[in-house]
């Protein structure tokens, strides 16, 4: 899909060694989103919904979510991760994995300046 921006990032991005998936790609925000351990999992085909994914790559996504979960708190020691997939930006499947370092704000506060890129400098 040539108008997407994800598919277009993906058209070049090399996988990260360990990030490999079949159904789905792994890879770190921008540094300029000031979030260590910020990572985007997004459908490796241009997909707008949970339906068009099939059970396989689910499958697949639940063992992401379990390594890079145990992943980012191992190199980064966050208080919390939240994951929230929202798509209106960009309208192809893709899920934010955001660490959350200090005690404030939190929640959705939080997650607005993050995915914005209005986290200040840690
Ligand atoms: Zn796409």
């Amino acid at each position: 899909m040539i108008d997407c921006k994800i598919c277009k990032i993906h058209s070049t991005f090399e996988p990260i060694p360990g990030l490999q998936f079949e159904n789905w790609i792994v890879r770190p925000a921008e540094l300029e989103k000031n979030c260590p351990g910020y990572y985007y999992i997004e459908a490796s085909g241009h997909s707008t919904s949970y339906i068009e994914v099939n059970e396989e790559a689910w499958k697949e996504y639940g063992k992401i979510i379990h390594s890079l979960t145990g992943l980012i708190y191992q190199n980064y020691s966050p208080l919390k991760i939240y994951t929230v997939s929202i798509a209106e930006m960009v309208p192809h499947l893709h899920f934010h994995m955001v660490p959350r370092y200090t005690p404030s704000p939190t929640g959705m506060e939080y997650l607005s300046l993050a995915i914005k890129g209005e986290l200040p400098p840690l």
